[in-house]
């Protein structure tokens, strides 16, 4: 059994069901601020992505187009039938080197290094910053770009066909959409470091306007070209790119994770890079949408805090009134014990395993209460209904559950752990604390009680056969005298009243 169900005060609590709509409005509201967190960030990485692709494409696009102007230049010069008829005998005149090299390609253009070279990389004509230089130090300088030499002469020899007596080269496919001239295809061009500075560096074979190639001259001679990149030169495409801090770079000397771009055909941990800040437009996309983010996240949020308020306070109020409803079903309103209905249900949960479980009912009516109602009026026998009610639950306290069955009647189911002789004992008890006078607006009420005693399964194994057991026993202690305890006899069980009311027999 176990059931103290007693004073008013333990009525149950109501919310469960207001916990977890505040709970799941919570966790709506969580999921709503998270994704758009998630969704947020995931812009923000996507446009840095984005932008990081775009950048690396206009940077390498951008040293592609340096490089081509490079070529386009020295093709003026090398693709050019003055240039190709001064190196006829093997000697360029100074004239040519003051007016062509020195005026035009040194002057205006910065071309460090100008060098014509046969296909061996022997110079033929050396000049350094605008000034003929000997031949030695044009050697040295070709030992940077002995590579280019030959992929350039490889695609000489790719491109020259006999013709006639002589040879001739291919002629470039006309782009009219190029917006440039169109130059053979016979030079090779790298960016890479040529005596400690970065630059361009082109090998074109010199060759007539006509293609036409005299019979004589088919070992070609190259025209090899050094461009340092100079500091306005970087800011020039820093500000064309609307990039900052473009700088060049060994691989090995980058600092971790910084954006860059491989310069060249270099593989090596020694080549070159073009590495810059990297404009992060994440960082805008962040800035731009984080107020719509967190207006729209608090919204949510208000919106889920309202819902779970309102809800939670409806569904509380509901789920109160049901279980106050559900109290007072089984409760007695004026002593806050079980009422009928909740002794009925003690009743037959406690016969259900009564053989296991024996139990003892105690029936337990007022002696003379009609007289408080009488001589006090009737608030008075309330409030000794309601005194008596609290001074029996406190005693039967734990052991059991006891009701008030209607009027001055209680009745109480002791479990199983409470022996006949403690029962009766209890019994006893009881008695004593219904004859202790009743404090009522500066009087005292007396009344007794008298007490009818029913061992289950010994008097009965259901509630028609133990209640009426335990009625018997109260009539007898009734007839008795009152204000006592009748415990039934063995003999009693399943008494007269099987067929009767307890109404009857005690009428
Ligand atoms: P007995 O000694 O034979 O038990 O007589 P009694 O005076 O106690 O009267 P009885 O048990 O026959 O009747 C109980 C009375 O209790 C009848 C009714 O007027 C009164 N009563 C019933 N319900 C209430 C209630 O809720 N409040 C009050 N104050 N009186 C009630
Ligand atoms: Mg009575």
């Amino acid at each position: 059994m176990g059931l103290s169900d007693g004073a008013a005060k333990n009525r149950p609590k109501a919310g469960r069901t207001a916990l977890v709509i505040h709970a799941a409005c919570a966790g709506l509201a969580l999921l709503i601020v998270t994704s758009l967190a998630i969704v947020l960030d995931r812009s923000v990485t996507e446009a840095d992505r984005f932008g990081l692709t775009a950048e690396r494409k206009l940077v390498d696009g951008e040293l592609q187009h340096q490089i081509d102007a490079v070529v386009q230049y020295q093709a003026e010069l090398s693709f050019w039938d003055k240039t190709f008829a001064q190196l006829e005998d093997g000697t360029v005149d100074d004239a040519f080197v003051a007016e062509e090299m020195t005026e035009w390609l040194w002057a205006d253009f910065g071309f460090r290094w100008m060098i014509f070279t046969d296909r061996a990389g022997n110079p033929i004509l050396s000049v350094e910053n605008g000034a003929k230089v000997g031949n030695g130090e044009g050697a040295r300088t070709l030992k940077w770009t002995t590579d280019l030499l030959e992929r350039a002469d490889g695609l000489y020899n790719d491109n020259v066909h006999a013709d006639g007596n002589g040879w001739r080269l291919s002629r470039p496919e006309r782009d009219t959409d190029a917006l440039r001239a169109s130059i053979p295809e016979i030079h090779a061009s790298d960016i890479r470091v040529v005596d400690g500075a970065l630059s361009i560096v082109v090998v074109q074979a010199v060759v007539p306007n006509s293609l036409r190639i005299p019979a004589s001259r088919h070992d070609p001679i190259f025209m090899v070209t050094v461009k340092p990149f100079t500091a306005r030169m970087m800011n020039d495409m820093e500000a064309r790119l609307g990039i900052s801090h473009l700088e060049f770079s060994s691989v090995r000397d980058l600092a971790y994770g910084a954006i860059h771009v491989a310069l060249g055909n270099c593989t090596e941990p020694s080549c070159m890079v073009a590495a810059w800040t990297p404009r992060r437009p994440g960082s805008f996309v962040r800035s731009e949408t984080l107020p719509s983010v967190i207006v729209i996240g608090l919204f949510a949020t208000l919106v889920m805090t309202f819902i779970a308020l309102r809800f939670g306070s409806v569904v509380s109020a509901l789920e109160t009134s049901e279980a106050e409803n559900r109290h007072q079903a089984r409760h007695d309103r004026l002593t806050g014990l079980l009422n009928r209905a909740g002794f009925e249900q003690a009743l037959a949960a406690a016969v259900l395993g009564v053989r296991e479980r024996p139990f003892t009912l105690l029936c337990i009516d007022l002696d003379k209460f009609k007289a408080v109602n009488d001589n006090f009026g009737h608030p008075a026998g309330d409030a000794l209904l309601k005194v008596l009610a609290e001074r029996f639950a406190t005693k039967v306290a734990g052991r059991g559950s006891i009701a008030r069955l209607g009027g001055d009647e209680f009745a109480v189911i002791l479990d199983h752990s409470v022996s006949r002789q403690e029962a009766t004992a209890l019994a006893q008890s009881l008695v004593i604390e219904a004859q202790i006078p009743v404090a009522f607006e500066g009087q005292l009420l007396f009344v007794g009680s008298s007490i009818g005693v029913a061992f289950a399964p010994d008097h009965g194994l259901t509630p028609r056969e133990i209640v009426p057991a335990a009625d018997r026993a109260l009539y007898l202690a009734k007839n008795g005298g009152r204000n006592r305890v009748h415990v039934a006899e063995d003999g009693d069980a399943v008494c007269v009243l099987r067929d009767k009311t307890v109404t009857e027999v005690a009428a």
